[in-house]
């Protein structure tokens, strides 16, 4: 294995007023990416990361059955060929592990490792404007100082955890999925008991159903679990995959998602009824998102397409669960079908059919409070040797809001977020000059290593810029960002999104957290020609100086 280290595209210039040119936080995707940016960039810098090591998301979420519900070839870096060429994914859906691997593969193979600070957690940033630096304090009590702060957090990064009462008196032991330990844990012979059925609890609960004498899910909203039908990657596709790399990110880059997918050309009004069984029939079986992005391309726009999309999946449902019951539970009422991010199930529904798994509804009879044994809800008490939180995530913000990140006059970003964040083109805010986003508020959900590197390549004209320019900072107006705000909402509101109930897309699945549109709904090339149309009108809506 060779260990290339990019070519600086121009030279490193001393700064002898900041220890490090930049400064980027986290060291998952997005920090890695934009690391190799900065180092192409000649600019020094420092990432400073929370754990032990590399992988973000695929470092804190160990849990079991955790794996990736984008395909393998896409959920990957794009800005090196040998590295497209030297990676050998095993599966078309990869195991966390392997996506880790992946991601320690990047480091070593790019010798990043020694501009990483592990094991590190910055609590403080503070914007100096008489010296035009930011001061990053850490939790070791350094303060370290840089020109560009740059936050690659990752919008799934501070797991939350209803705040039962009586979670302290519970004899057993429990768990949180963002938080899981890196041992691992034995659930034979065990009564577990675990809370949701988002994405994460969807991969837990067929594995863990395998091991514990009894499983119990507590499920307050019920979603619409599409089949990932994962299956071990062959020598002939990994070699057309390569042949196609370029063609592959042309579409990912181009795909409302992000996806290597192209459009499937139809919408559901444009067949007769018979046809769009077939169609959907035909993309369950091949699973994944293809289900959403391959049938009809008016899924998320047109009220009567989602219906007969949702209709599809509730009489699969119904005829995959043996307990008539039990499956009108699972079956999801109370928003469109991807008007919540849809998961993407292993044998999910099938799970319910087995003697040691059951399903309690909490919509109607809440969870109350953690007991000495097990879990109460309004009504009932159920015994748990193991509790499984899979309760999701303060997303998006939580991170950022929780690091005191300070800007000119000492604005603090988590009160002008208050009421949810303000961005232009999600990646830089006003009144914090030269701190920029990877993946942050206001960018699009989509598969992440697109959107990241958007952000990223972006970010980077951004330092050319200035550097170019002799110019030391960059910040955005505070119009853009008014403007950026009320066009996240109209893009959200030409879906049928905004009609979700309890989305953290719109950070309603956090107690007392406002209700604001957290991503940018208008598909990640458009994005991406968004942000590109204001880097060529010479950084329109940014005062640079
Ligand atoms: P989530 O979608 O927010 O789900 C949290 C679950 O906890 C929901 O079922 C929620 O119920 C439930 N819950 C929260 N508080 C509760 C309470 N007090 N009582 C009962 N139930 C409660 O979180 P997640 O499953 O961790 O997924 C978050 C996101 O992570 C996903 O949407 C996805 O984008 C990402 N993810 C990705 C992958 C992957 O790509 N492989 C895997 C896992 C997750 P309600 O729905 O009623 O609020």
């Amino acid at each position: 294995m060779s260990t290339t280290a990019p070519t600086p595209t121009h030279q490193t210039i001393p700064n002898p007023n900041v220890d490090f040119d930049a400064i980027v936080i986290g060291a998952g995707f997005g920090g890695l990416r934009m690391l190799h940016e900065l180092r192409q960039l000649g600019v020094s810098t420092r990432v400073i990361e929370a754990g032990t090591n590399v992988g973000g998301t695929w470092y804190w979420n160990r849990y079991p059955g955790a794996r990736t519900d984008s395909e393998s070839w896409v959920y990957a870096f794009s800005f090196s060929k040998e590295l497209q060429d030297d990676w050998n994914w095993s599966e078309k859906y990869p195991s966390w592990s392997e996506a880790l691997a992946y991601l320690q593969h990047v480091a070593d193979r790019f010798d990043m490792r020694k501009d990483i600070q592990f094991e590190t957690r910055v609590i403080a940033a503070n914007y100096d404007e008489v010296a035009k630096v930011w001061r990053v304090t850490t939790d070791d009590g350094e303060t370290q100082s840089c020109r560009y702060l740059i936050s690659a957090t990752g919008p799934l990064s501070t797991p939350y955890k209803p705040d039962f009462a009586g979670i302290d008196t519970f004899k057993g032991d429990w768990y949180l999925t963002g938080r899981w330990p890196k041992e691992e844990v034995d659930f034979t012979g065990k009564r577990v008991s675990i809370i949701g059925t988002g994405a994460t609890a969807v991969q837990v609960i067929p594995l863990v159903a395998q091991t514990a004498a009894h499983l119990t899910v507590f499920q307050r909203t019920p979603n619409y679990v599409m089949p990932a039908r994962n299956a071990p990657m062959t020598e002939f596709e990994l070699k057309s995959i390569r042949a196609n790399y370029d063609r592959i990110w042309e579409l990912a880059r181009e795909h409302v998602f992000g996806f290597a997918l192209e459009p499937a050309g139809r919408n559901g009004a444009d067949v007769s009824p018979e046809e769009a069984q077939r169609i959907l029939e035909r993309h369950w079986e091949i699973g994944g998102f293809r289900f959403l992005f391959e049938t009809f391309d008016d899924i998320l726009i047109n009220e009567d397409t989602n219906k007969l999309v949702a209709n599809f999946i509730r009489n699969k449902i119904r005829s995959i669960v043996k307990d008539p019951k039990t499956a009108e539970l699972l079956c999801p009422t109370c928003h469109p079908v991807a008007g919540r991010r849809p998961p993407l199930g292993h044998f999910y529904y099938e799970t319910f059919n087995r003697d040691n798994v059951s399903l309690v509804d909490v919509k109607d009879d809440p969870i109350t409070e953690i007991t000495e044994r097990g879990i109460r809800t309004a009504s009932e008490e159920y015994a748990a040797d193991v509790i499984i939180f899979a309760t999701g995530f303060d997303a998006v913000t939580g991170t950022l809001n929780a690091m005191n990140v300070r800007g000119r006059g000492g604005a603090a970003l988590e009160q002008k977020w208050e009421g949810g964040p303000q961005t232009y083109l999600g990646i830089t805010v006003d009144e914090f000059p030269n701190l920029f986003m990877v993946g942050g508020p206001q960018s699009p959900f989509a598969n992440i290593p697109v959107v990241i590197d958007g952000c990223v390549d972006w970010i980077g004209r951004a330092i050319r810029h200035l550097r170019d320019n002799e110019l030391t900072t960059m910040e955005a107006n505070a119009d853009a960002v008014a403007k950026w705000g009320v066009h996240m909402n109209d893009l959200v509101n030409a879906t049928l999104m905004h009609q979700a109930k309890r989305s953290w897309f719109m950070g309603d699945n956090i107690p007392g957290k406002a209700h604001a549109v957290l991503f940018y709904f208008g598909g990640a090339g458009n994005y991406r020609k968004e942000c590109l149309g204001a880097a060529e009108r010479d950084f329109e809506g940014f005062t640079v100086g």
